[in-house]
């Protein structure tokens, strides 16, 4: 059995194993070597150890270690978390990202917030804590490819019958229970017409012309959802819809035949997503039929639903009370719907914060590092004492 190293070694360790997801593959790596790693660490605990290698995407691995006492098959507290990070903005680091670095009461590094270090903490949080006095189950679950298409939490069923009673995510909410976000839904819609001369328009079909009257219609859905639905817990009240991307033409004396439109959705918690796709399919119906076959929608990734617990619920009492701190919604997505879904109490609760992930110089403030060791020693063992 290895020895557990310090808290502070393990995040050292956790920093310097690079583990970026990414959908440019030049970028992207494995994220065996940290599961690798918490695998060791998380034996020698005494959990039993299951790693799965993703059917989506051979090479990256989600792993659950798990401590279930004799007698019981399910219940018990799920502590997740995933192992990658986004890329890092090259020369906009002050220092190596994969050294952690200690300076002006922070600990920088790439994945110290969001959210590598996590690990470190729950393991520090069960040093003290002998399994063999557990009273419920213990669940860690390490997943892969959050920061990209969320292909780990998707493939959670290979750890076969998983059923707590509570669940945490430790993304970096300074201790914060967050229990609601939006989904995701990013989307393209392409248009291809037929190119011509410039000086007969007759003599093709102009994509661009075509992707306007696209995109008049799917200002008018903007507008439904604006007026259609409606949940105060959030900011912008709605579900949104964003143009953010388009491409078409390239000469000023060509007809243009191909135009593509990237956009993204941001459903509310309890939206049905089919729901939402036919409202866009109904709005497109009428220029659909005055151009067939040229207007093709396609989803770039697989849809990540909304989520929302209860906040009178159990587990967002317990965090409450430990933490002092009272629920959140939060503006970013989660793993919260995938875990969610496996039947538990589920609400989102780190160390570190949010406004540090996905950002050059990204630290952990080292005076909140004490006080979240101990908050969630308290909440394993009101859960699992
Ligand atoms: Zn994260």
């Amino acid at each position: 059995m290895p020895q557990l190293p310090s808290f502070i070694q393990m995040y050292r360790d956790l920093v310097a194993i690079p583990s970026v997801s990414c959908l440019d593959p030049s970028w992207d790596t494995s994220n065996k070597e940290v599961i690798e790693k918490l695998a060791g660490w998380l034996e020698s605990l005494g959990f039993q150890i299951d790693v799965h290698e993703l059917d989506r995407q051979p090479g990256k691995y989600n792993l659950l270690a798990h401590y279930v006492p004799d007698g019981m098959t399910q219940g018990g507290l799920l502590l997740a978390g995933h192992t990658d990070t986004v890329p890092w903005d090259e020369g906009r680091w002050t220092h190596d990202p994969f050294k952690l670095r200690e300076e002006n009461g922070r600990l920088y590094g790439l994945g110290t917030a969001d959210m590598k270090g996590f690990f470190a903490f729950v393991i520090e949080a069960l040093r003290r804590i002998d399994l063999r006095t557990l009273k419920k189950p213990l669940y860690i679950l390490a997943t892969a490819d959050e920061e990209t298409t969320m292909a780990g939490a998707r493939e959670l069923d290979a750890f076969g019958h998983l059923k707590p009673d509570f669940a945490i995510i430790g993304e970096p909410t300074s201790m914060t229970p967050v229990i609601m976000h939006k989904g995701h839904l990013t989307e393209s819609v392409r248009v291809t017409g037929k190119s011509g001369h410039s000086s007969n328009p007759a003599a093709g079909i102009n994509a661009i012309e075509v992707m306007h009257d696209v995109i008049t219609q799917l200002r008018s859905v903007q507008n439904d959802f604006r007026k259609r639905y409606q949940d105060d817990s959030f900011e912008v009240p709605y579900p949104t819809l964003n143009f953010g991307a388009i491409h078409g033409g390239d000469a000023a004396n060509r007809i243009c035949a191909c135009c593509e439109l990237h956009l993204d959705m941001r459903p509310l918690p309890g939206m049905n997503i089919d729901e939402l796709y036919g409202v866009i399919d109904e709005r497109l119906i009428e220029v659909k039929a005055k151009y067939p076959g040229a207007i093709c929608l396609e989803h770039m990734h697989e849809p990540i639903p909304g989520y929302r617990c209860d906040p009178e619920s159990e587990i967002v009492q317990l965090a409450q009370g430990l933490t002092g701190n009272p629920p959140e919604p939060a503006n970013y997505c989660t793993e919260a719907p995938f875990v969610q879904a496996l039947g538990c109490q589920t609400i989102i609760m780190g160390p570190g914060n949010i406004a540090q992930a996905h950002q050059p110089d990204e630290f952990i403030q080292i005076d909140e590092i004490a006080p979240a060791q101990s908050q969630l020693r308290d909440l394993i063992r009101s859960v699992c004492l």
